[in-house]
């Protein structure tokens, strides 16, 4: 077994830092900060906002607009281009993040912008002939909330606690982080949006707490529900459920679908018009019912209007879907409805009667909604931000990493398995694969740091994964796990899966870093953030760029004689503009010339596939029982 054993510097955080708390939601996002005077945790609102009364004036639209003349507009103002230029404008980005196309491709067809649809390589967005990564977007959108509350507190802001739903991977977690870095922000920490919520109603902030809570989160397009147990200060996710199609856009749409009906548009040729335009009217009546009994407009000389317990048969099913997911989640946590001591109400569509209804109904006892369900997620993110400065004395905080530490992966790139400010002891393992046919071995290289490249970060330590057994590239399966033990000394092991063959090397002990070292590293991370996270995307880019030309030489070496000389004429040139733009370090470029040559040979590989499917078919009898 690979063993490295390392001593690395434990540090603690700065105190009394302005640190914020984020919530990047699905659809809205906002930032939080415990008030310097009052020390209660409020969410920041520009003034004078010029938004309807009832909606929240902290909440910024998690929406990102691209106009033709290149500038970018983030929030309300991106918002009011949804419908009149929805190819160029981004909602919802937040799904997309750490996804492949596979994952997303069966619900794309309610996005007005282009996917890249390309199999098992991570999600881009493509507009007009630019490439954007989840990371890109949700970093456009960080990068607003960072300029408004540095409007609104008139001090520079460049820390932050950021929330994450409880069923984001490693992946996501990272992607976040990334989104985070690349709006010039030091991401503290990532924490579950339950847990933020819980922090905000108190829960967890007292030593010999001992407390299960079921944690019901809808929001605009998504619902999710999470068990936590909270014993000393320390959260644990029990189980997480829910649905990430399944919010207040169904609502609406409930609404709509009822107006359609009543105002007998069912099957007209402007149906679908008429649903669009509805739309925006039924969450206008949506919002009005939470409140009141009835709502009345006009529309097009029509009468519009419904009362509150239509609205509630009509959502009622929606509503159905939800509470089967909270029976889901107790059975997974092996917990009975009477184990959960507090419910907590988080997102906007909470705000619905009949939700807290049902839920108060479900779980037999009344729920947690005192705090603004719009809000309460930043609120708590806050909380834990003014935790990390060192401000709440009473509270426990864990040693944690000073430093990121991860390995080095293709085109010497970071990838990190343990994110600074994880608290210790901790653990993280991640897969990784060979990259060339029938490889025997594999560097296992250890760094500590923030840069996107290892040659910009600390050495910790290198060994040789040797032995594994000819396999096509990409088939062994590299599991490298780290481990910091509670005396902050790092162990990395490395195994290859389907052969068990592992390998076993031990480093000595290097010396730890002091905290200027870990000054120094963290500033040149946040000055070279955004040229790094470019490496890191044309390095990517080019990566991907290199397999796709290997593979298909390989295809077409294999199957030349089943494609046509045009066939192979235009691979031949894709693959050649494809080669040259490796040269020219242009992301875009690349990206653009990488999709070409995907969908020059996608066709034929498709059409290849099938046939060699039916072949199969032929060959292969099955036996009739
Ligand atoms: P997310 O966490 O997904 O970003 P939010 O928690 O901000 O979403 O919730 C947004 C949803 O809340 C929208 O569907 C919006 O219509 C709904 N919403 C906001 N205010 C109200 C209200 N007063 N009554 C009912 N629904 C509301
Ligand atoms: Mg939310």
């Amino acid at each position: 077994m690979a063993k490295i054993a390392i001593n690395i510097a434990t540090g603690s955080l700065q105190q009394e830092e302005m640190i914020v708390g984020i919530d990047l939601g699905t659809t809205n996002s906002l930032v939080a900060i415990i008030h310097p005077e009052s020390r209660k945790p409020v969410a920041l609102q520009e003034h004078n906002s010029s938004l309807p009364a009832g909606q929240a004036g902290s909440l910024v639209p998690s929406v990102v607009h691209f106009s033709d003349n290149g500038s970018v507009l983030v929030g309300e103002e991106a918002k009011k281009f949804l419908v009149d230029d929805p190819a160029r404008t981004i909602f919802s980005a937040k799904r997309l993040m750490g996804k492949t196309y596979n994952d997303v491709k069966n619900n794309t067809t309610s996005l007005a912008y282009k996917i890249i649809d390309d199999e098992n390589r991570l999600v881009k967005v493509q507009v007009g002939d630019q490439f954007y990564s989840p990371v890109d977007l949700s970093s456009l959108i960080l990068k607003e909330l960072k300029k408004q509350a540095e409007h609104i507190l008139k001090t520079p802001v460049s820390k932050a606690v950021i929330t994450v739903p409880a069923y984001f991977n490693d992946a996501q977690r990272q992607a976040t982080r990334d989104a985070g870095k690349l709006a010039g922000l030091d991401v503290l920490r990532i924490i579950n949006e339950p847990t933020a919520a819980s922090l905000a109603y108190g829960f967890g902030l007292h030593k010999d707490e001992n407390k299960t809570i079921a944690v019901y989160d809808l929001g605009g397009g998504t619902f999710d529900i999470s068990i936590l147990h909270i014993s000393n200060g320390i959260f644990e996710v029990l189980s997480t459920n829910g649905d990430t199609y399944l919010g207040g856009d169904d609502l609406d749409n409930a609404l709509v679908d009822h107006w359609i009906e009543v105002l007998g548009l069912t099957g007209s040729a402007q149906e679908k018009t008429h649903r669009q335009m509805l739309r925006l009217k039924a969450e206008e009546a949506k919002k009005q019912l939470s409140t009141q009994d009835a709502y009345e407009s006009a529309y097009e000389g029509m009468q519009l209007s419904v009362t509150r317990s239509v609205f509630e048969s009509r959502i009622g099913p929606i509503l159905e879907r939800t509470i089967t997911s909270c029976s889901q989640a107790l059975k997974d946590a092996g917990l009975a409805k009477a184990d959960i001591q507090e419910v907590v109400m988080v997102g906007g569509s909470t705000r619905v009667p009949l939700v807290k209804k049902r839920v108060s109904e479900f779980f037999g006892k009344p729920v947690n909604d005192t705090v603004n369900p719009d809000e309460v997620v930043a609120l708590g993110a806050a909380i834990q931000a003014d935790i990390l400065a060192g401000n709440t004395k009473d509270v426990l905080l864990l040693d944690v990493t000073p430093l990121s530490l991860g390995l080095e992966t293709m085109g010497g790139l970071m990838d990190v398995l343990l994110p600074r400010n994880s608290k210790i002891p901790t653990k993280a393992a991640r897969q990784y694969t060979t990259y060339k046919d029938g490889q025997s071995g594999m560097k296992i290289a250890v760094y500590q740091g923030e840069r996107d490249m290892v040659k910009d970060n600390r050495r910790l330590a290198e060994f040789n994964l040797t032995g594994i057994p000819a396999m096509p590239a990409g088939l062994p399966k590299v599991e490298v796990s780290f481990l910091i033990n509670a005396d902050g000394i790092l162990v990395v092991k490395a195994k290859e899966l389907r052969s068990g063959i592992e390998q076993s090397i031990e480093v000595k002990p290097q010396y730890g870093l002091t905290d200027e070292d870990v000054e120094k590293m963290l500033l040149d991370s946040m000055t070279h953030a955004k040229e790094d996270m470019e490496v890191r995307a044309l390095t990517e880019a080019k990566t991907e760029a290199e397999q796709l030309l290997q593979t298909t030489e390989k295809f077409i070496q294999k199957n030349f004689k089943s494609l046509t000389p045009q066939e192979l004429q235009e691979t031949s040139l894709a693959m050649q503009a494809l080669q040259l733009s490796l040269d020219m370090n242009d992301k875009n470029l690349v990206q653009a010339k990488t999709e070409e040559l995907n969908q020059v040979s996608r066709p034929y590989a498709e059409r290849l596939m099938d046939e060699a499917i039916q072949q199969t078919m032929k060959g292969n009898k099955i036996d009739q029982l």
